[in-house]
């Protein structure tokens, strides 16, 4: 619940609008969207797709859809979609590109989520006929949520591309935090987004906007989108009133990020100094720090829970992580606030 913490270091949706951004709501000129009526949407739209370098964009309510569409769009019932063994797509959308598609998928392992060109090229099955399975799409995640809020090389992301075009393979980027990757590195957004069919981006991690995310693509692509986002349930009616929320971030929250980015290192400097098994702070990219507790007596609900009791909020990732997220909610005092109490615990 919102002001219960001193950082709640959960997850970055979990900020509230501010005041300027829900005047930007309360103000928004609206339509209804699903006969293209909403003027605060199409502007939505065509500026992400613009920034990302693509024709067209469409608005849907979750990332899990933009992601889903666009898995829909490049893969036939019956083939498959390869990602890392971490990606969201495969572990945290709860398995709807099979239940709503009919997509079937394979995974490569990776550290910390990072892209290697040898994982998706050694994986990925071309013309092999009525006898296996066909890969029709890679998904990339930039930066990459489990793996701790890595960043993808772009001239790795450039490799992949250029043999998997060769081989007809289609690319999808799931950049709900590609706004991240771009501020930590100074690479422009459509740098990244060029390189693929398809891109979404959330409006509602980093960026504070309590709703949405945006597919974008090639015009036709996302007319065919368009349909399939009615399909799914997803035709929004006078919803401009939230992505007014999302125009309001793209002017005032992106290169913001580069504090949250700051406090997530300061936070990983002071802890691993300390605890230097559980965190080193090289490995802190931008807005995520994941503790590996493998060395320590701490389970990662044990410690969470130890951390919540003093006023911190945090995520149990995995057998032995503990995730914190930084984001526009959490501000110096809460920094210092979480670098005593992990201190003090992982000490
Ligand atoms: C949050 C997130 C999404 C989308 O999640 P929704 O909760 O469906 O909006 C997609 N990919 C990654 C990497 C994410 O972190």
């Amino acid at each position: 619940m919102p002001g219960v913490f001193v950082a709640d270091l959960l997850s970055d949706t979990v900020t509230q609008p501010t005041e300027a951004m829900r005047r930007a709501m309360a103000e928004a000129p609206v339509g209804d969207d699903v006969f293209g009526e909403d003027p605060t949407v199409v502007e939505l739209e065509a500026r992400v797709a613009g920034l990302l370098g693509h024709e067209a964009g469409l608005f849907t309510p979750t990332g899990s859809m933009a992601n889903q569409l666009g898995m829909r769009l490049h893969v036939e019932a019956g083939q498959e979609v390869i990602a890392d063994s971490l990606a969201h797509v495969l572990r945290a959308e709860l398995g709807a590109a099979a239940v709503l598609s009919g997509i079937s998928s394979r995974s490569w392992a990776s550290v910390r989520g990072r892209l290697e060109p040898a994982g998706p090229l050694g994986l990925m099955s071309v013309g092999a006929g009525p006898y296996q399975v066909g890969t029709a799409l890679i998904v990339v995640e930039n930066t990459h949520n489990f793996g701790g809020g890595t960043v993808q090389p772009l001239e790795v992301i450039r490799e992949v591309r250029s043999v998997s075009r060769e081989a007809g393979v289609a690319m999808h980027l799931d950049g709900a935090r590609l706004w991240n990757a771009h501020v930590a590195t100074g690479v422009p957004l459509a740098d990244y987004g060029r390189e693929f069919d398809t891109v979404s981006v959330c409006l509602s991690k980093g960026l504070g906007a309590p709703v949405g995310s945006v597919l974008v693509g090639s015009r036709e692509l996302m007319e065919r989108a368009r349909v399939w986002r009615k399909r799914f349930g997803g035709g929004m009616r006078q919803v401009g009133i939230l992505a007014a929320a999302g125009l309001h971030a793209l002017d005032h929250h992106v290169e913001r990020l580069a504090d949250d980015h700051a406090r997530a290192g300061r936070f990983a400097a002071a802890v691993g100094e300390v605890a230097p098994s559980v965190v080193s702070p090289g490995a802190v990219e931008t807005n995520i720090v994941m503790l590996d507790l493998t060395e320590t007596r701490w389970t990662p609900t044990e410690l969470v829970d130890a951390a919540a009791a003093r006023g911190i909020r945090t995520y149990a990732a995995g057998p032995s992580a503990v995730r914190l997220v930084w984001h526009l909610d959490v501000d110096d005092v809460g920094t210092d606030a979480a670098t005593e109490v992990f201190s003090d615990l992982l000490r």
